[in-house]
């Protein structure tokens, strides 16, 4: 399998790892000094990941050596900025470490909404859903339940039901939410997304376009896997939830939903990187089309993969300024089930 390959730091490896994610709106004073007293304790626990920081708040992916996870936690809650921040932990580790490197990065803004926040009461969130909630939600005509993660997200794994806009960017996502959920602006509108965060941001946004019943998925789909387990509840998420980490995905329903981008007809959830460095777009390959194109998103990218490396820098320049390499292939949009 030619799976992207990520491999740590030779110290780093072979240790367990516990990845997990959290957020928090809260005002930060200060976010060089709180990017710097988090860079200098994440580094000595051994944590690697993504943590953004704004005046905003805080948006942390990384993973953390399971034998200081005490610690770290002890460590962590002691911060005033993040005393009761709730963690989600990763429902699957998987067998591609999900971080190389720890990054912690001073941001405009903790999630790109491409919002003016003075425009509206980013403070006005709708109130939280829980994991039978939303169940009730999903089983409710009455109701509707409705994606707002990108289409590449969605496509790999969603609830039964919901609306799960064509789009490529959380950006385009709020800016086409409040004329294309219009039909159901008097109805009992349930939002989700992976992690919780942008559904804060979201249901404000629908709210101050008159949205009367807006409601989102506490903890998101990676705490709704969690309590759907604990209480026994039944599952309607089907197929993966799509991370931004090395794992790429992390299995919630048992069923593949989505199909391999080359053939078209087989089915598959499993995300491939193009082995063509220039190229690189992700797309879902099946098993037979992985081995019949050597790992590449098409046939081009292995011709133009064969070139001598300074013919591929050339070409590179090129490609990169004049077609926009996508990040994502898409799919043709297919019913929903
Ligand atoms: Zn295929
Ligand atoms: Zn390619």
């Amino acid at each position: 399998m030619s799976q992207s390959t990520h491999s740590a730091p030779p110290q780093l490896e072979n240790i367990k790892r516990t990845t997990l994610s959290f957020y928090r709106y809260v005002k930060v004073a200060d976010p060089a000094e709180f990017r710097n007293r988090l860079y200098t304790a994440f580094l000595q626990f051994g944590c690697l990941g993504r943590i953004y920081v704004a005046y905003e708040g805080i948006n942390a992916q990384m993973n953390v050596p399971t034998d200081v996870w005490s610690e770290f936690d002890t460590w962590l809650q002691a911060q005033p900025e993040l005393t009761g921040v709730p963690y989600k932990i990763a429902v699957e580790e998987g067998e591609v470490p999900a971080f190389k490197k720890l990054h912690v990065r001073v941001r405009s803004k903790i999630v790109a909404d491409g919002l003016n926040d003075a425009s509206f009461d980013v403070t006005d969130t709708g109130a939280y859903l829980t994991a039978a909630e939303m169940n009730a939600l999903v089983e409710d005509p009455e109701a509707v339940v409705v994606d707002m993660r990108n289409a590449y997200e969605s496509e790999i794994g969603h609830f039964t039901g919901a609306i799960t806009p064509d789009v490529d960017t959380f950006r385009e996502e709020l800016a086409v939410a409040p004329t294309l959920l219009a039909p159901y602006k008097h109805k009992m509108v349930g939002l989700y997304c992976t992690g919780g965060i942008r559904c804060e941001k979201a249901s404000a946004w629908l709210k101050h376009h008159g949205f009367e019943n807006v409601r989102h998925l506490k903890g998101g789909i990676i705490d709704y896997a969690h309590q759907v387990k604990e209480q026994g509840l039944p599952n309607y998420f089907q197929g993966k939830n799509f991370v931004f980490d090395g794992r790429l995905g992390e299995r919630i329903g048992d069923e593949v939903i989505a199909h391999c981008h080359l053939c078209r007809t087989e089915k598959s959830d499993t995300h491939y990187h193009c082995k063509n460095q220039i190229c690189h777009v992700l797309f879902l390959g099946c098993p037979g089309c992985m081995k019949a194109y050597n790992g590449y998103c098409c046939r081009l990218c292995s011709l133009m993969d064969r070139l001598p490396e300074r013919l591929k820098k050339v070409i590179a320049r090129y490609y990169n300024r004049f077609f926009r390499p996508a990040q994502f292939k898409k799919a043709p949009l297919r019913a929903l089930s």
